[in-house]
């Protein structure tokens, strides 16, 4: 994939992370949605190792990009 940004080829990756949660406003404590809130990439904390998010990592101006359509959201 190339960046849509700068053109250059994106590196193929996982974001490895814990309890994570994009979302319209920021989570001073818990990342558990309030209900109110559009949110998306909903994961809860990982049992045995990190979650392993597939992403692109562009090496040149370092945007990542993850297609979250697969994980727990509320925009449907
Ligand atoms: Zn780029």
């Amino acid at each position: 994939m190339d960046c849509p940004f700068c053109g250059t080829e994106m590196i193929h990756g996982y974001l490895n992370c814990g309890n994570t949660i994009w979302s319209e406003r920021k989570h001073r404590i818990s990342t558990l949605p309030d209900g109110k809130e559009k949110f998306a990439l909903h994961l809860e904390v990982p049992v045995l190792s990190p979650n392993h998010v597939e992403s692109y990592c562009c090496p040149k101006c370092k945007k990542i990009i993850i297609d979250s359509s697969d994980y727990e959201n509320n925009f449907d």
